[in-house]
């Protein structure tokens, strides 16, 4: 009788699940820790767990209903922040992977990025920023920063989610010096002009990748984009024209998809060939090496003109879109209205965003804003200011 050996999954504690990683990588095992220590997991690295956190965080599934561009009553297919946030861990993965970096790592920091963000994308945080200037301000990072520190309420022993140091770091892209100071550890390196691991440094640079392409394709969907527009972009009419030479008969959105998909492929190969060879001039041995470098993740310098062309189309031709710019300035009324409302009287918020502390207050206004999804707000304002709307 033949014996076979079936692996003891009780070991898979003592598994290294990080060896194969670049000295350069972040890795779990070396991790600065969470802000309330807790014992190691049992069958996963730290990095894992954070990403399985935010997985089933409650700001994640309102992703679902939160969008950029498009408000997320204007069509099914559109891109919401969910599946951009999708896109995006895909994207920091792949480069990730290749790397020989911390994918699990890169996953939870994409997957978090926007947490943060308000309803109405863009148009909802500069209003929501524009009502909080005497109190601080509204930044949508440190927004993300607060969910993942304080404002989840999943866990019995802390608030918020108590992920690792790299990840929060990660998730904070960017701090004002004011900020920072108050951060502690965390805000160091915007004080000190050094970076976060590559880790992050791809996580943000998949994050342009991913929505500089599918704004294009939902741009085109909404009939706001032209394909004659788009041929004034270099990159787009390289691979359309690649597209054409290999399927001469393809129309219509198979040719559309067909050119997206290589414009993100060369974006991503672009990203990993010209971050390797960063990697090769400056040699770093660890992450405090890389902490100490510039700016390691990098696209090439032609890619890098291609991607800027690409960036500029889109905020002249689809950003500033008067359809666009209509539905922006609907949002931003619709938030300033529901900002003025609650700080005007306390009352009418949620019992458990009413504070005594009158400095507190419009903080907590801030958070409630901040966590509604563009659905829910634009039922909020009807709650508050139609008549007829219980
Ligand atoms: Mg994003």
């Amino acid at each position: 009788m033949s014996s076979t050996t079936v692996p003891d999954m009780r070991q898979s504690a003592s598994i290294d699940w990080e060896s194969h990683l670049a000295p350069y990588a972040a890795s779990s095992a070396q991790s600065r820790g969470r802000r309330h220590p807790e014992p190691a997991p049992a069958a996963r690295t730290e990095f894992q767990r954070d990403r399985d956190r935010i997985i089933h965080s409650t700001a994640f599934r309102r992703l679902e209903y939160k969008t950029q561009v498009f408000v997320n009553h204007e069509g099914d297919l559109f891109r919401t922040r969910l599946t951009h946030s999708l896109e995006v861990a895909q994207i920091a993965r792949s480069v990730a992977r290749n790397l020989r970096l911390n994918e699990d790592l890169v996953e939870a920091v994409s997957l978090a990025h926007d947490l943060g963000h308000t309803p109405f994308g863009h148009a909802g945080q500069e209003a929501l920023h524009d009502c909080m200037r005497a109190h601080g301000g509204f930044e949508h990072n440190l927004q993300s920063l607060a969910v993942v520190d304080q404002l989840e309420e999943h866990y019995g022993a802390f608030d918020g989610l108590n992920l690792c140091f790299e990840t929060r770091e990660g998730i904070l892209k960017h701090c004002s010096p004011e900020n920072a100071r108050q951060l502690g550890d965390l805000g160091e390196r915007f004080l000190l002009g050094k970076q976060p691991s590559l880790e992050a440094q791809i996580a943000n640079l998949a994050d342009e990748v991913a929505y500089n392409n599918h704004d294009i394709d939902d741009g085109l969907r909404s009939g706001l984009l032209t394909l004659e527009q788009l041929d004034s972009l270099s990159l787009w009419r390289l691979h359309r024209d690649a597209a054409v030479a290999a399927f001469p008969s393809l129309a219509g959105r198979r040719l559309i998809h067909e050119t997206i998909r290589r414009m993100i492929n060369t974006l991503i190969v672009d990203l990993i060939d010209a971050t390797a060879t960063n990697l090769e001039r400056y040699r770093p041995m660890s992450l405090e090496d890389v902490r100490n470098a510039p700016p390691l993740v990098a696209h090439g310098e032609a890619v890098a003109a291609q991607a800027l062309e690409l960036k500029r189309f889109l905020f002249k031709n689809l950003y500033r879109h008067y359809r666009v710019m209509r539905m922006a300035n609907k949002a931003g009324r619709i938030i300033s209205s529901l900002f003025n409302a609650f700080a005007e009287d306390k009352r009418l918020l949620p019992p458990q965003y009413q504070v005594d502390d009158p400095q507190r207050q419009p903080r907590l206004i801030a958070h409630y804003i901040a966590g509604m999804t563009d659905r829910y707000a634009m039922k909020e304002y009807r709650r508050l200011f139609v008549v007829d709307e219980a």
